[in-house]
This record gives structure tokens, sequence and C-alpha cells, in this order.
């Protein structure tokens, strides 16, 4: 015979079966107890608290921060039949009044609702008034200052648990990031409640990084193996997003701009359409994305780079909720590492704050230039272990070459240091490869002892050189200035020749394989 649980699955859901731990959070919250529920993006984390609603006697009422995606999680319920409804800034009086009976008159199975509007004195009178299954807090990691979605009202959803502590409780979250887990746990009083952790794997995306050479043409033979397919292409600023989509849209594509900068209805225009159409590839900044259910989403590109792993896998997790093969696209060069720490350096935060974000910033450039599994690495940084090579990522497929590139890096050093440390990385190249340009001569850079001793390197290859010799602290930053390069306290060692230095071998851009399925 099913469990209650199942038959519920079943009839109402039309699933033969639950996924992964499903079963267990389910039992356990229809059980009355509380949970956090830590699962991937795709990993179907809905039905961990909508079937215990249907379970348990009562509503169910679940929090969340995107009106967007409450209204299409109450229209797929109500066509399966379930009593579902949200309270939200887009309902008028009239039918705000009418939801708000049914709940007193225990007619609701779920309703959802935005923070905001559950916090008020009103609301949380009226929920004295009615029978609550249970709590959702979904979206959990906008409760984290450190996260990238904080909300300031998920602070207060403490009063859930202060005035109603027999209702049990249930946050989730797709956040992989360690730290973001705990402090979600601490700041919703879920230290004791059970956690249920699931592996962060998305075996069926393949992760790739290129060297960014010339952005627009390695984009546009990158899409072009997904031709038709929908996909996001995340870019830092608006104006680059909207470039981006024009140029799409002149070679042929059906791209479409989304940043916070454009009117709300064509934001919200934009939006239907890559879910509704098929083949549209969003151009966006990272205010595109949360909460988007769209499973065949074939690649997520990035022409910059994120500011995190955690964004990073975020964003790239909208691929292939499906399971289907997709792929996940990075292509960056030192000018977004030097624009990054710009970024950091000049920011309003407080130097707590900095610190952590040059900490996530240096983690994603070590993924960048690792010659490991992608996949290792990425999920090491979730403290999980994968165990194998993955054989789906850049890596795995064509291995990078390791060069002893020590003699390169004293060149790069020591003509960074004779020309003052304040240039950048286009005409420290001009100078080592003895270039004729204007700027060599205006600065007499032609009598410097290192001009024309980098001939022998093409500049594809001492842009790489720069660019890991950053990555590894051998050279830093100058954000106050232009972004000019200077030495640190590691490169005094390579300089004087006590230390090898061992580099990622730059492939040149190949025709690769086609992508497979997840197994
Ligand atoms: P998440 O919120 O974790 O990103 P969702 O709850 O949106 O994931 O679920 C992702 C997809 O997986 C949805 O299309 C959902 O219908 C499907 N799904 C979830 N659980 C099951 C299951 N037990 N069997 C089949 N499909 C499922
Ligand atoms: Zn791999």
């Amino acid at each position: 015979m099913p469990s209650p649980a199942h038959a519920v699955l079943r009839r109402v859901f039309g699933f033969d079966d639950f996924r992964g731990p499903q079963q267990a959070i389910v039992e356990h919250v229809a059980a009355g107890h509380d949970a956090l529920v830590l699962m991937p993006t795709g990993g179907g984390k809905s039905l961990c608290y909508q079937v215990p609603a249907l379970l348990r006697e009562g509503t169910a009422v679940v929090v969340s921060p995107l009106i967007a995606l409450m209204q299409d999680q109450v229209e797929a319920l109500r066509q399966a039949g379930v009593r579902a409804e949200f309270l939200n800034s887009t309902l008028d009086a009239e039918n705000a009044q009418r939801v708000e009976r049914a709940l007193l008159a225990g007619e609701l199975d779920l309703l959802y609702v935005a923070p905001e509007r559950l916090l008020t004195g009103r609301f949380l009178s009226l929920l004295d008034r009615s029978a609550i299954a249970l709590f959702a807090i979904d979206e959990a990691h906008c409760v984290s200052q450190w996260g990238h979605d904080f909300r300031p009202e998920y602070r207060q959803l403490t009063v859930l648990h202060e005035r109603w502590p027999e209702v049990p409780r249930i946050a989730l979250t797709a956040t992989a990031d360690p730290p973001t887990q705990r402090e979600i746990a601490e700041r919703l009083d879920l230290v004791q409640a059970r956690h249920f952790v699931s592996s962060f794997d998305r075996p069926n995306i393949r992760y790739t990084v290129v060297q960014k050479d010339n952005a627009k043409r390695q984009l546009l033979d990158f899409i072009g193996r997904h031709r038709d397919a929908a996909g996001i292409v995340y870019a830092m600023s608006r104006r680059k997003v909207e470039e981006t989509a024009e140029y799409l849209c002149a070679q042929g594509y059906n791209a479409l701009p989304y940043h916070a900068g454009l009117p709300a209805e064509v934001r919200a225009a934009n939006q239907r359409r890559f879910l509704r159409e098929d083949g549209i590839v969003m151009c966006a900044t990272i205010a595109f994305g949360m909460g988007i259910d769209k499973p065949d989403v074939r690649f997520v590109a990035h022409v910059d780079l994120p500011k995190s792993m955690e964004g990073y896998y975020q964003e790239t997790g909208r691929a292939g909720r499906d399971g289907e093969a997709s792929e996940a696209w990075l292509c960056y060069g030192l000018g977004d590492v030097v624009l990054l720490k710009q970024m950091i350096e000049q920011g309003e935060a407080a130097e707590e704050r900095k610190r952590l974000e040059r900490a996530k910033l240096d983690h994603l450039l070590g993924y960048c230039e690792s010659m490991q599994c992608r996949r290792q690495v990425l999920l090491a940084g979730f403290g999980e272990t994968y165990p194998q090579p993955c054989g789906n990522c850049d890596n795995c497929l064509t291995p990078a070459a390791a060069w002893d590139a020590t003699v390169p890096a004293q060149k790069a050093l020591s003509c960074v240091y004779r020309s003052g440390q304040r240039f950048g990385v286009g005409h420290l190249i001009d100078i080592l490869r003895g270039s004729d340009g204007e700027k060599i001569h205006q600065f007499g850079h032609e009598a410097l002892s290192t001009y024309g001793i980098g001939r022998d390197l093409d500049s594809r290859t001492w842009r790489s050189v720069f660019r890991q010799l950053v990555a590894a602290h051998l050279l830093e930053v100058d954000t106050e200035g232009h972004g000019g390069l200077r030495l640190t306290d590691a490169s005094r060692q390579v300089l004087k020749g006590g230390r090898t230095v061992m580099m990622r071998r730059e492939q040149a851009p190949t025709r690769e394989r086609e992508p497979r399925s997840a197994q």
C-alpha cells in the first residue's frame, strides 16, 4: 500500500516516485518537525512543502520574495485541483479580502505571501485566527547579508517561530555556499532543525572557461553550437547587455535584453517571451534569473567575470533543469579582474565586507585558472568532494598542459618594475614585444632593459602570463589609479630566481565535441 505521501504525490502531482531526499523531507515536515533544505536548482524543492501542505490540517503559508514565481506556482497548483492563493501587491483590495476570508474559513491548502505582507500586524493577527499547517520559507538565502539577494524583511521571519512554536517550519534554498547556509540556520532559528543537504552537482552541465581574445566572436562561436536553443548570456553592465543583444540580433539570433534599467513592462514582456517562445537568447545582468523556471535552457554564457563562485553556480544552474546536456561557458580576461578589483576597492562597503569580496573573487579566479577538473573545484568550494574527474568539463575533455613559465614570469615582473609599476597589461606587452607605438616613445620605454626581451612569445600568450600572475598574487592591480600592475612581496622571490612558476598553457580555440546528456 502506498504511504499517504505517495498517494498525494501520485494523485495530485501525477509523479510516480519521490526524487532524492524528497520523501524523507516530506515525512519529517508532515510529522510536525522543522527542516532546512539545501538542494540545487531543479532538485524539486517545491514538492517538499506542497505535499506536507496537503497532508496536514490547515493552510500552509509559503513565504516567497518572487511575485512572478508565486503566480506561476499558484496557477499550476490550481490546475492540479489544489486550493491555492497568493497575497501580494498585485492583488486589488477586493481580491485580497476574498483570499483572507478563504483563509479564515479554512478553505485554502496553500497561501503564498510576500514577506513584507506577511509581517504586517494585520496579517499576523489574521493568522492568529486561522489554522496553519506549516510555514515554508522559500529562497531562504535572502536572510543572509553575505548572500547575493539580501532582503531585510527576511530577518524578521523569526516571529513565525516565536508566535507559533508548534507549527513546523521548512526553509529552502539552492545556495551551496556553507557560510551562507550556516547564516540561514542561525538567522531563521533552525540550528536545531534537521538539515537536508543534497549534492550540488549538476552532472548534465558541461563547464568551460576560455581566455578572452575577441569576446563577441568567441560568444558567437559558442552560441553557434546551440542554434535555435534557449540560453542566457550574462554581462556585467546594462550597456554591455544591450550591446550584446543588438550584436546577436544583427547576427540573426532572437536575442532580448534584460536589466534593472529597463521599464518594468519591457522586462516583464522580455521575460515572458523567454519563457514561452523557443530559442530566445536572453542577454542580461544578474537582475535576471532568480525564480525563472524554464527547464530547457541549453546554455548559460558569461561574457564578464561573475563576482563569486556562489553567484556563478546560481547563474549557471539555470541551464539544464530538464536534465538534458547543457553548457556553462565563461569567457574572461585580465580586464575583468582589474575592473572587479576596482569595483570592490572603490565601493562603499565596510572593510570586513571588502575582505570577503576579495576572497570570493580570488576563489573564482582559482577556479578559472585551475588545471583540475572544474566540477571538482566547483564542488570543493561548497564543501563537497567529487571523487573522480568528471569527464564533462573542458579540463577533463582536453586536459590543459602545464608549462614552466619562470623565465617569462621574470621578464614580465621585471618589466613591471622597470616601467614604474603603473602601467596596464597592454602597454607592458608592447614593451616586452618591442612595439614601435607612440606611447612607448612618449615614455621613452624603448630605452628600458626589458624592451623587446619578450618577442619570443605572442601577445596572446603574454596576456595569459599576466593574467595568471595576477591570479597567483605575483602581481597586484593598482585599484586607486588606472588599474596598472604592481609587484607584490611574492614577486621578489620569482625575480631573485628562488621560485619556479608553472602556468596553464592556453588552448588554441578548437572545435568542441558534442555535449552529452546526464546519465
Ligand atoms: P527547485 O525549486 O528545487 O528548483 P522545482 O520544485 O521547481 O525545483 O522542481 C523542478 C522540476 O522537477 C519541476 O518541473 C518539477 O515538476 C519536477 N519534479 C520535482 N519533483 C519531482 C518528482 N518527484 N518526480 C518528477 N518530477 C519532479
Ligand atoms: Zn571535469
